[in-house]
């Protein structure tokens, strides 16, 4: 069976401009029949890593800030730390990140949280006993919010080819050992080349799964994985970013972990989920890097849908549909109707995320997308 997605492209007039026309997305999508009043609202985003430039623009959210609001609902801005050290790995460089982007009260109306806390360590259990997952961690604001609206900017990804409303709420509502689960199942590798075996790490991992051990005269780090839980603390630790995690773990399996995540952070939230997909300033990578290289193709518009897949699907089908910018980093399928994503990441098939949500009953890649008139 097909899921309807609602879509509105980027033309305006001065009868009605952007903002009111995605006030008018946002009815379409009718968040009365999943919000009560007095609800408590996650609206999942990606506050953009401090230098990134095509994240979504605040202004945006505040629509549907006020959305909520006038259901008589309490609405909250959200995000999960990150795995890598950057200038949202904790909550205090996050939120401090998120208000320099301008998500700052006075423009969005709403507070901000930090879904997993402080330091990640806000991550609450949700078994789901799944193929690869059999139980997700995901951050605690999520799990306890009674709604979930996901509003993602769509773009391109190198491990998940691009990323829309299943990687925004699988890995991006992911606590940091859940985003660890992810990226490489078991634990970080230490780079001996940047470890200088200070030894701090081997003072934070509460697992004692870190030691310190001679190579070649010099102490460096060394991780047990019989030890290690995952947990991602250490990466953070490091001053000299010689923590990472493994990310050559095997990408489709990659990919299915994250759709298992998507599945549990949505477990609790059967009717009361929505999503919002910007498909405006098309990257080729993700909104974590400091910097955006120009987009690939012209902004489409904006999709909305209470079908995470659909909407995924939509959203990549309509890029692929464009004739690629000039002066992007786009070198082939260039042409309307060659595949964007395969043209910038080859050694990615994006469709196994889709097909796996679906298979594994998360939404469907059919879909039925209903432009609204402009007025
Ligand atoms: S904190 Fe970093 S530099 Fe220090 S010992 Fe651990 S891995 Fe090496
Ligand atoms: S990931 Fe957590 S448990 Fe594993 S070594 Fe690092 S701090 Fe210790």
């Amino acid at each position: 069976m097909s899921s309807k997605v609602f879509a509105i492209d980027m033309r305006t007039s001065v009868k009605e401009g952007m903002l009111q026309k995605l006030g008018r997305l946002i009815d379409a999508l009718d968040l009365g029949q999943g919000i009560r009043s007095r609800d408590l609202v996650a609206i999942k985003l990606h506050f953009g890593e401090r230098g990134n430039t095509a994240y979504i623009r605040p202004v945006y959210l505040r629509q549907v800030v006020d959305k909520v609001k006038a259901l008589k609902a309490h609405p909250f801005l959200t995000d999960a730390n990150t795995l890598y050290v950057g200038t949202r790995g904790n909550s205090v460089s996050h939120l401090r990140t998120a208000i320099e982007n301008g998500f700052d009260f006075a423009v969005v109306g709403a507070p901000l949280t930090i879904a997993d806390g402080l330091k990640g360590g806000a991550s609450t259990p949700v078994p789901i006993d799944m193929e690869y997952i059999k139980t997700a961690h995901i951050g605690s604001d999520l799990v306890d919010a009674d709604v979930l609206i996901s509003v993602a900017h769509f773009k391109l990804h190198e491990l998940s080819g691009f990323g829309g409303a299943i990687k925004n709420v699988g890995m991006g509502g992911a606590s940091r050992r859940g985003k660890m689960d992810q990226h490489s199942g078991i634990s970080p590798k230490v780079k001996n080349k940047a470890c200088i075996g200070c030894g701090d790490c081997v003072d934070h991992c509460a697992q004692s799964a870190i030691t310190l051990i001679e190579v070649e005269d010099k102490q460096k780090a060394y991780i047990d994985p019989e030890k290690c839980i995952g947990c991602a603390e250490c990466i953070l630790v490091c001053r000299q970013s010689a923590i990472n995690p493994q990310y050559q773990a095997d990408v489709p399996v990659f990919m299915k972990k994250m759709v298992e995540y998507t599945a549990a952070a949505l477990k609790n939230k059967q009717g009361k989920a929505f999503f919002i997909n910007f498909l405006t300033q098309i990257s080729p990578a993700c909104d974590c890097y400091g910097h955006s290289d120009a987009p690939l193709v012209r902004d489409i518009g904006i999709l909305a849908s209470t079908d995470p897949v659909a909407i995924d699907q939509a959203s990549a089908d309509l890029i692929n549909k464009e004739s690629a910018l000039p002066g992007t980093c786009l070198q082939t399928c260039t042409g309307p109707g060659e595949d964007k994503i395969k043209g910038v990441y080859n050694y990615i098939d994006w469709t196994i995320q889709l097909d796996y949500g679906q298979q594994i009953g998360l939404g469907s890649r059919a879909y039925d997308l209903e432009w609204l008139e402009n007025k």
